[in-house]
C-alpha cells in the first residue's frame, strides 16, 4: 500500500484547498484563519462549492456540522446536498451560509442550565482551523457549538479561546527576547490512546460491558499481568489485522497515526499519533476513538475505552504530550544551546511550574470522572495528587539557580546570575519516571492523568489557560523592568523558591509520597465528588474570566453537568449490578447448589462420603446469603441516593455509600464465581475476556 497516496485523501486539507480554490479565495481563507476573522460570505460560497464538488467526487451525499458537546463525545446531524429543481429533479448544492453556520435542534444536549428549554436552539459555526473530512459518505465540518447568547455549549470553543490566550501572552514574552511581531504561538499535543480489545461474542453476553463499558463482576483469573509478557509483545494476528485497518482508515482522514503496540495488561494496546496543533489533535483524538470502535466491530471485536474495564488489571489512560511552539517551528520547551535560548526556556518552564502549583485543583478537575476515579490514586496510574517530574539533573540545575550556584556535575561553584545560567543537559536523563502525573520528557510535558475516554479538550484548555496566566504576570513584570536581565533572573529564582514544592522526582505510587505531599501542602482531591466543587473557587473563576475562556455561567454549567453525570454513571452501574446479581448470578448459584443438594441426597442414600459436596454447598450457601443481603443493601442506598435533592450531596452520597455497597456485592459474587461450576456461570469470565482474542 502506498501510504503517502492515501494519507489525507478524505480530508479537505491544505493541499486540496490550494489545488481547488482560486488563488485569491485561498489567500483570503488563510488570512481569515490566521487573523481569526470571520470569512466574508462571498468567499465562504466559493469554499463551500469547492468542498461540495470534492466531497461528491469522493462519494459523499451528505454534510454535517461535526461538533463536540459537553457530553465529551462528538455529535452530528446529517443533511443531504440535494436541492429540488422546478422540473422535479434535484441538484447538489452547498452554500457558504450552510458551511459557516448550522442550527441543530440541540435541546437534548446537556447545557447545564445555560440554555433554558424555550431557547432550545444553539448554533454551530465552522472552525476553519481544523480540516473538513469525509466519514461514511458524509462531509464533516468541524464546528464550535454556542447558544444564541454566545455561551459555549461545547468543549471546542473554550479550547480555542485558551489557545488564543497562550498565543497572545507568549508573544509578549517572545517579543521581550527580540522575536518579531509576525511570530504566532500555538500549543501542540500528541495524545497516546490506550484501549482494550475483547471478543464481541463475549462482550454481548455481559450486561455490565454493554451498559457501563466496564466489568462490574469478575473473579481474578489465574494469570493476570504479573509476568509482564504482554507489554510490547508480539501482536496477535487478529489484533494486527485490526491495527492495520485502523491505521489505514485514520491515515485517509489525515490523522497522523504513528505508533502501535501492546500495553501492560493482557488485551490492552496503545496508539500514538505524531503531535500537532492542540485543536487538531483534539479533533483527531475524537476521530481516533470513533474509528477504533467502528473498525473493531468489523473484526468481531469490541474496543473498550473505559478507564478501568477490569479490576486488578491496569486501566487505560490518555497521555497528553503537550508543548508550545512558534510558527517558525521552534519548540519553546526545548532547552536551547545558547544562553539566550536557555533563559527563555527557563522562563517558560517557570511559568509552567508556577501554573501547575497554583492551579493543581483545576488540573485535577479536568481529569475527574467516575471512570477515572478507578485509576487515579489506585496502584497503577498517577496518584490523584498533582506534581511535576523534572528529573534529577534539571532539578539540580534549578536548585543551583535558586541558591545562586553555577551548576556543575562534579562541583558546585558560585556564579553571578545572568542569562547564562543553564548548561546543556542530556535529554535522556529526564524520562525515567512513569509514575508522575506531569512529567518533563526532554522537550515537552506529558500529562498522564487524563482517562482513556476523555476528550482532551478539557485538560488542554486548563493547561493553556494556566500557562497564559503565568506568562501574562511575567510579561507585566518584565515589560516594566529597568534591567531586563536582573528582572528575568529574579522571576526565575523567585518562582523556583516559591513553587518548588510541586516538583517531585520520586515514586508517585509510594504511600510515603502521600504523607510527604500533605506536608508540602499539595492538594489531594481523591474523588470526583471531592474535586468538582473546587472548579467554582474564586481564584479559578477569576482566572478563566480574565482570559475569556469560561464565563462564570459557563463554568457553573460545566460543574453541573459533571456532577450530575457522575451520579448518573454510578447509578447506572448500581442498577446494572442489581440486575445481573438478581437475574443472573443468584439464579446460577441456586442452580448449582441445587445440583449439589441432589448429589448429596443421592450419595447419602448410597452411604458414600459427601464431604466435597457438603463443603462446597456450605460455602456457596454462605456466599449466596451474602449476595442476597448485599443486593438488599445496595437497593436501599440507591433509593436513598435518589432522594438526595442537592446535586453535590447526591454525588457525595454515591461516592460514600453506593460505591462501597457495590464493592460488597461484588466481593460475594466474585467469591461465588470461584466456587461455582463453570457451565453454570451466566457470562464469560475474566480469563475468557482477557485471553481469548
Ligand atoms: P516518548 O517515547 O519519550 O514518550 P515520543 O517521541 O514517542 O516520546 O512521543 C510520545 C508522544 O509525544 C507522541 O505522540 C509524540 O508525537 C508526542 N510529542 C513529541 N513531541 C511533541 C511536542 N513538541 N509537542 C507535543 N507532543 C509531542
Ligand atoms: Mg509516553
Amino acid at each position: 500500500m502506498n501510504v503517502s497516496s492515501i494519507f489525507g485523501c478524505m480530508a479537505f486539507n491544505d493541499v486540496v484547498m490550494r489545488e481547488r480554490l482560486p488563488k485569491s479565495t485561498y489567500r483570503e481563507l488563510k488570512r481569515a484563519i490566521s487573523e481569526n476573522q470571520p470569512l466574508p460570505l462571498e468567499v465562504a460560497n466559493v469554499v463551500a462549492n469547492a468542498m461540495k464538488d470534492w466531497a461528491i467526487e469522493k462519494g459523499a451525499t451528505h454534510f454535517t456540522h461535526w461538533f463536540q458537546p459537553m457530553t465529551g463525545i462528538t455529535a452530528e446531524k446529517h443533511d443531504s446536498f440535494i436541492t429540488p429543481t422546478p422540473e422535479g429533479g434535484v441538484i447538489m448544492e452547498f452554500s457558504g451560509k450552510e458551511l459557516i453556520k448550522g442550527e441543530p435542534d440541540a435541546s437534548s444536549f446537556p447545557s447545564g442550565g445555560l440554555r433554558s428549554t424555550f431557547e432550545a436552539r444553539g448554533y454551530t459555526s465552522w472552525d476553519p482551523t481544523s480540516y473538513a473530512f469525509i466519514k461514511d459518505g458524509t462531509l464533516c465540518i468541524p464546528t464550535a457549538f454556542c447558544s444564541y447568547t454566545g455561551e459555549a455549549l461545547d468543549k471546542k470553543t473554550p479550547l480555542l479561546r485558551s489557545m488564543r490566550a497562550v498565543n497572545s501572552q507568549a508573544k509578549r514574552i517572545l517579543k521581550l527576547f527580540g522575536s518579531s511581531d509576525s511570530v504566532e504561538v500555538t500549543t501542540t499535543v500528541g495524545a497516546e490512546q490506550e484501549y482494550f480489545l475483547v471478543d464481541k461474542d463475549d462482550f454481548d453476553k455481559r450486561e455490565d460491558l454493554i451498559y457501563t463499558g466496564r466489568t462490574l463482576f469478575g473473579a481474578k483469573p489465574p494469570k493476570g499481568q504479573e509476568l509482564e509478557d504482554h507489554y510490547f509483545g508480539t501482536i496477535k494476528p487478529r489484533v494486527g489485522a485490526f491495527m492495520k485497518e485502523l491505521d489505514e482508515e485514520l491515515w485517509k482522514l489525515g490523522v497522523l497515526a504513528k505508533t502501535k503496540h501492546n500495553e501492560v495488561a493482557p488485551a490492552q494496546h496503545e496508539l500514538a499519533p505524531v503531535f500537532t496543533t492542540t485543536n487538531i489533535a483534539t479533533d483527531h483524538n475524537q476521530l481516533t476513538m470513533e474509528v477504533m470502535r467502528k473498525i473493531a466491530k468489523r473484526h468481531n471485536l469490541v474496543c473498550l475505552l473505559h478507564e478501568k474495564p477490569f479490576a486488578g488489571i491496569n486501566g487505560s489512560g490518555k497521555h497528553n504530550n503537550w508543548s508550545i511552539s512558534t510558527s517558525d517551528g521552534v519548540n519553546l520547551l526545548n532547552p536551547g544551546k545558547s544562553p539566550e535560548d536557555n533563559a527563555q526556556f527557563l522562563l517558560f518552564l517557570a511559568a509552567i511550574i508556577k501554573g501547575v502549583d497554583e492551579y493543581q485543583d483545576i488540573l485535577r478537575i479536568s481529569v475527574a470522572s467516575a471512570g477515572n476515579d478507578h485509576r487515579l490514586g489506585a496502584n497503577e496510574a498517577p496518584p490523584a495528587i498533582v506534581s511535576i517530574f523534572l528529573g534529577d539533573e534539571l532539578t539540580a540545575i534549578l536548585d543551583a539557580i535558586e541558591k545562586g550556584y553555577k551548576y556543575d556535575k562534579r562541583k558546585k561553584s558560585i556564579m553571578r546570575i545572568g542569562v547564562d545560567f543553564m548548561p546543556p543537559f542530556a535529554k535522556d536523563t529526564t524520562d525515567r519516571n512513569r509514575t508522575s502525573p506531569f512529567a518533563f520528557t526532554g522537550n515537552k510535558f506529558e500529562f498522564r492523568m487524563p482517562g482513556s475516554t476523555f476528550s482532551i479538550a478539557g485538560p488542554n484548555t486548563v493547561l493553556n489557560t494556566i500557562v497564559a496566566e503565568e506568562l501574562s504576570c511575567f510579561a507585566d513584570e518584565l515589560e516594566s523592568a529597568t534591567d531586563f536581565n536582573a528582572a528575568l533572573a529574579e522571576i526565575i529564582r523567585r518562582t523556583i523558591r516559591e513553587h518548588k514544592r510541586i516538583i517531585f522526582n520520586g515514586n508517585g505510587y509510594d504511600a510515603a509520597w502521600i504523607a510527604e505531599a500533605e506536608k508540602r501542602g499539595l492538594s489531594n482531591l481523591k474523588s470526583t465528588a471531592d474535586a468538582l466543587p473546587r472548579l467554582l473557587d474564586e481564584k479559578n473563576v477569576r482566572l478563566f474570566e480574565k482570559f475569556n475562556v469560561y464565563s462564570l455561567g459557563e463554568l457553573k454549567s460545566r460543574y453541573e453537568i459533571l456532577i450530575e453525570t457522575y451520579s448518573k454513571i454510578v447509578n447506572i452501574e448500581a442498577n446494572t449490578m442489581l440486575d445481573m446479581a438478581k437475574r443472573q448470578i443468584l439464579p446460577a448459584v441456586c442452580d448449582y447448589t441445587k445440583s449439589l443438594a441432589e448429589s448429596l441426597t443421592l450419595k447419602k442414600a448410597l452411604g458414600t462420603d459427601t464431604e466435597p459436596e457438603e463443603s462446597i454447598y456450605k460455602s456457596l450457601t454462605e456466599k449466596s446469603k451474602g449476595i442476597f443481603e448485599s443486593i438488599n443493601a445496595l437497593e436501599k442506598v440507591t433509593e436513598e441516593a435518589h432522594a438526595v435533592k442537592d446535586e453535590q450531596k447526591r454525588a457525595e452520597y454515591y461516592h460514600e455509600k453506593v460505591i462501597p455497597a457495590m464493592d460488597a456485592l461484588r466481593g460475594y459474587a466474585d467469591a461465588a464465581e470461584t466456587l461455582t461450576a463453570e457451565k453454570y456461570w451466566p457470562f464469560p469470565n475474566y480469563g475468557k475476556l482477557l485471553f481469548s482474542v
